[in-house]
């Protein structure tokens, strides 16, 4: 019999649960397995014909039919709506099963539904795995059975959990089975023109080998990571997130080699700090998938009280925000970060979402839907998980009263300014002292700098000691929040 697998954000041919049960199940019963990726009119529709994902997408679709050749197989890209083509596909080839990788978010969810009821129209079945995660939905409950909504004691039932049954991230083989794979004529992908995109820089070394040169990369770092992950210019962090996104890399992959260097007593400090890391986004995951309300609305009903600032001027402070004119260099800087690379500083996702929510008074769901488009690693249930940490709003999320200084998170986490003047070369004159509030600094200063307030760098579009005064007063509507 034949079958089908229907890559969508699993962009790799290794440690593949779907590809994986497809092909050993085709080998059993003597069948053959095609790879299909539709390029989902559905969600290109949404974005900007310089769309930095699309092009890592495509490139590592390039990949990805490569190594599917070398197995014996290929890849089928489609360009239409996933909700009709795969149906349509399977019919064509006499698929009768296609299998996938789960995915939580809520229109995917929408989405797989509808095309495993048109599957099932015809005597066709959608078949789901898990495989973005290592723990997903209702595996890591309470003692009570109940969902979490608190990571620290989420992330020890996490651990015990796998302690448990290491088999959670044990591989899933393709090489053995790829006898299966159904050869695929060669005809070249889809043009990003003939998708409606332009070509350009990428903006990370795609596909599995750019994820794999990511991590190689990383290691000798990860000691470290622990202390020095939180400061931007240190480039301590893995850079794995857009590769985890679109998985050319596979979850079980670093945490089996994580857990292995643990054992030989390598990694040091930082490698339960960076394992931690990948429990939030399973603990993200999880979350959205149980509150899939948390998209739209707070994951605490009683934040809906807060009146966020509405009108022109709440328009232009996002407007300054989004452009990173906001005076506040850190801010800026991170800003010019996001919009010329697609990536932020985790640090600095915290400073910019905390800045937008409490300096400034607008509604997450703004600065959530601007680093939706922004960023290459979005994800919506890290990206919402992030947001509603920092407006406070979420589950484990920073207490409302806690109100980031934006000038003090950059003496701190930036002490020399290395970041921000990689970022707003025109404050690159000004020293480690001045470079963090140049409206403190004294004019004549500034000019003997190159700079005039208000015309090569913005004045701070708000005071941060009465924005601080006012949202305490705004959020002071949450009864016991
Ligand atoms: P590393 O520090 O090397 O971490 C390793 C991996 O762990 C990351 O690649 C990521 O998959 C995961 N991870 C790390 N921190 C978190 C976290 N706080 N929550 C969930 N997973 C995490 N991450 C996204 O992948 N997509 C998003 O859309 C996203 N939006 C965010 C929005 C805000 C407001 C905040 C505060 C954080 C957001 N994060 C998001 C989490 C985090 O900032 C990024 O995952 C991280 O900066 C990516 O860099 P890295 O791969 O070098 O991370």
């Amino acid at each position: 019999s034949k079958s089908l697998v229907w890559f969508r954000r699993d962009l790799r041919a290794f440690d593949h649960a779907a590809l994986h049960h497809a092909l050993r199940d085709a080998v059993q019963d003597g069948g053959s397995v095609a790879c299909v990726f539709v390029f989902d009119t559905a969600i290109l529709a949404g974005l900007p014909r310089d769309d930095r994902r699309v092009r890592f997408i495509h490139a590592s679709l390039i990949e990805l039919d490569t190594e599917l050749r070398k197995l014996g197989g290929g890849l089928i890209v489609l360009h239409g709506a996933a909700r009709s083509e795969i149906p349509r596909l399977a019919a064509q080839l006499g698929a009768g099963t296609v299998y996938v990788n789960e995915d939580y978010e809520p229109d995917a969810i929408a989405r797989d539904a509808e095309v495993a009821d048109a599957l099932q129209a015809e005597g066709r079945t959608l078949l789901r795995f898990k495989d973005q995660v290592v723990f997903e939905k209702s595996e890591v409950l309470t003692l009570a059975g109940g969902i979490y909504g608190v990571f620290t004691p989420y992330k020890n039932a996490w651990l015990k959990r796998l302690e448990a049954q290491p088999d959670s991230i044990a591989p899933w083989p393709i090489e053995p089975y790829a006898a299966a794979l159904a050869p695929v004529p060669l005809t070249p992908l889809p043009t990003l023109a003939a998708l409606g995109f332009d070509d350009g820089p990428l903006p990370a070394a795609a596909g599995m080998r750019g994820a794999s040169d990511a991590f190689e990369s990383f290691l000798p770092r990860l000691a470290d990571y622990g202390t020095a992950r939180d400061f931007p210019t240190l480039d301590a962090t893995s850079r794995l997130s857009v590769h985890l996104r679109f998985g050319t890399t596979s979850v079980r992959h670093l945490v089996r080699t994580l857990r292995q260097m643990m054992a030989n007593g390598a990694g040091g400090a930082g490698a339960p700090v960076w394992l931690s890391e990948l429990v939030w986004r399973d603990f993200y995951a999880m979350v959205l998938f149980h509150h899939p309300h948390i998209a739209q609305a707070s994951f605490k009903p009683a934040f809906d009280a807060v009146a966020w600032e509405a009108g022109d001027a709440a328009s232009a402070l996002f407007a300054a925000w989004c452009e990173g004119c906001t005076g506040y260099p850190l801010v800026d800087a991170a800003m010019a970060q996001l919009n010329t690379t697609g990536f932020m500083h985790n640090r600095l996702r915290m400073v910019t979402a905390s800045f937008l929510v409490k300096d400034l008074g607008i509604d997450w769901r703004w600065g959530e839907r601007y680093f939706a488009r922004r960023l290459n690693d979005y994800d919506l249930a890290s990206n919402v998980g992030g947001w509603q940490w920092a407006a406070s709003t979420g589950c484990d999320a920073q207490p409302w009263f806690r109100i980031f200084n934006p000038t003090t998170q950059s003496q701190k986490f930036d002490k020399n300014g290395e970041f921000i003047r990689r970022y707003l070369p025109q404050l690159s004159k000004l020293d480690a002292r001045d470079v963090h509030a140049p409206w403190l600094v004294p004019e004549d200063e500034l000019k003997a700098c190159g700079i005039v307030l208000g015309e090569d760098y913005p004045r701070p579009v708000v005071d941060h000691a009465e924005a601080r005064q006012r949202t305490l007063e705004r959020f002071a509507v949450v009864k016991g929040g």
